[in-house]
């Protein structure tokens, strides 16, 4: 672990730089010679600063991806050459993976063992979606006519990926690995908040030599950068990560070039104990659930569902080692929980336990910014526990993205379910439980995509993520995620070539 300050900040370029976007194979400040700065959430110190795109600029990018895919080949390249890209990604990732893992700290905020895990998930997506590529993808059917029906995968064209702040390089890495491996091409907005680590990950781009255009990286608000790639008549997808009500904007507005859409959006997931379950472990899971991250985690446990016959007996040992959580920079190797993403998001988080409190929920722990100390300079926030809510109040219902964990009480099974399915989202869920047969009935009656039993958190690239009811539509990771990138088409070829003998005259 690398925790000295000076170190830290070796990553970072010269304070005058203004990173550029890349386009075209080749990196650009914007015309408009704007730039916005990107701030370290730990200190609130600026770390950087970034070009800011225009609409021109993101039309030169799709022109680009467009070119890059029908004129100049890319979706006609053998599997095995795309493969082949993919894999010197993976391995240049791994080169500079120190290096990327302390800039995604500095920038989001996370412990760098979370970050370094980020980089190790990006370079597996890459390696995955490399050998996916060069697998059979066609299928054959047995029909009538005397004709041979098969089905023949061909990439959608141009993929607008834009993702959010919470896992910056994860979350464009497993869109654009697939996306590349299925033959598309791809024009990526990330936050403005966090653009710092796929910069780095275009620049690893640029040497491998990925063909120009291929893959372009655009920087800018989501409402001017954004809105343009959705509304660009020559995209024709769009992968996004990032809000519910952003996710709804970018489905209407989608609409009108009818583009296909991929979601993955918020959560405020379930993570239900019963009385039965091991007690360390539960305990242990339900803390990770919510605080691993700051809670700026889409599958969150951010509701705990407890059995009410093992309430005094857990919720005084989950307080108690929720106060004992230490705060801290993500670079400093004792940190357990680090800063939230912004001043704006932490005053969001904490006006949220003001609604808690008005609402009638009795705040258990935290529910305060730090104010005294080295952390005072960043967006440091308790760790929050609430109990006594109904299924009704606010911050039972919306995701609050902030350390705030909201307690649910239980009788029985059937209300665990019902209380579990009682929001608009259906990202993640978990039981806890030592009855293998009640584990299995109740998963299987959860409406959500990711699950687990007795763990919470763990997922692979192998696996398919998706989210069930208002937390997205299509899916990321595995095959499934590939498919996202690919049409099919259906090819029906007589095996005896004669007239149809329909019109007699
Ligand atoms: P956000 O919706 O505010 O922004 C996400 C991205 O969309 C950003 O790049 C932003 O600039 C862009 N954007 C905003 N408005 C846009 C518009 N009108 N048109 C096009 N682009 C637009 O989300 P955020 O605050 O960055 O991220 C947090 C959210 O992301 C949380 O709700 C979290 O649950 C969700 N998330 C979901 C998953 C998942 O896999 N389901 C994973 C990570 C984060």
């Amino acid at each position: 672990m690398l925790n000295t300050v000076a170190h830290n900040m070796s990553v970072l370029r010269d304070k005058d730089t203004v990173e550029g976007m890349y386009i075209d194979g080749e990196w650009k400040v914007s015309a408009s010679n704007n730039k916005r700065e990107v701030i370290n959430p730990a200190t609130n110190e600026v770390i950087g600063s970034v070009t800011e795109g225009t609409i021109e600029e993101v039309n030169q990018a799709v022109i680009a991806a467009k070119d890059a895919f029908y004129k100049n080949g890319w979706k006609s390249t053998y599997a095995r050459t795309r493969a082949d890209y993919l894999l010197q990604i993976a391995s240049k990732l791994e080169e500079r993976k120190d290096e990327i893992a302390m800039l995604e700290t500095l920038n989001n905020g996370k412990i760098y063992d979370d970050s370094i895990t980020d980089v190790e998930d990006a370079i597996n997506q890459f390696q995955y979606y490399a050998g996916l590529a060069t697998k059979p993808h066609g299928q054959t059917y047995e029909v009538p006519d005397e004709i041979q029906a098969m089905v023949i995968r061909e990439p959608i064209g141009v993929v607008a990926i834009i993702v959010p702040w919470n896992y910056p390089l994860v979350m464009a890495a497993q869109k654009m690995s697939a996306a590349l491996a299925a033959g598309c091409t791809v024009v990526v907005k990330p936050s403005t908040q966090t653009p710092l680590t796929l910069i780095r990950l275009f620049e690893i781009i640029d040497e491998v030599g990925l063909p120009n255009g291929v893959a372009n990286l655009v920087h800018g608000s989501g409402s001017v950068v954004g809105n343009e790639l959705i509304n660009h008549p020559d995209v024709e997808k769009i992968s996004f990560t990032g809000g519910t009500s952003t996710g709804k904007q970018i489905m209407k507005d989608a609409a009108n070039t009818l583009k296909k859409v991929g979601l993955e959006l918020g959560g405020k997931s379930p993570n239900i104990v019963f009385a039965d379950a091991d007690f360390e472990t539960a305990v242990d899971y339900a803390l990770l659930g919510i605080f691993a991250g700051q809670g700026q985690v889409c599958s969150a446990g951010s509701r705990l569902l407890l059995e009410k016959s093992i309430y005094d007996k857990f919720v005084p040992e989950l307080v108690s080692r929720a106060k004992k959580i230490k705060l801290g920079p993500g670079w400093d190797d004792t940190t357990e929980m680090g800063p939230l993403i912004s001043i704006s998001h932490m005053e969001n988080v904490l006006n949220y336990v003001e609604i808690g409190k008005e609402e009638g929920a009795e705040l258990l722990c935290g529910g305060k910014q730090v104010t005294e100390g080295d952390l005072a300079k960043g967006n440091f926030v308790e760790p929050t526990i609430f109990t006594n809510t109904t299924p009704d109040m606010r911050i039972v219902q919306e995701e609050i993205f902030g350390p705030v964990l909201v307690i649910q009480v239980f009788e029985t099974e059937e209300e665990a379910i019902e209380l579990a399915n009682g929001t608009d989202f259906g990202l993640a869920a978990a039981v806890f439980t030592n009855d293998g047969a009640k584990a299995q009935r109740v998963i299987r009656r959860l409406q959500a995509g990711i699950t687990w039993i007795n763990t919470y958190h763990p997922t692979f690239n192998e696996a398919p993520w998706s989210g069930y009811k208002q937390s997205g539509l299509g899916g990321d990771l595995g095959t499934y995620g590939f498919e996202e990138y690919l049409y099919k088409k259906q090819v029906n070829i007589a095996l005896e070539v004669k007239p149809s003998g329909f019109y007699k005259g």
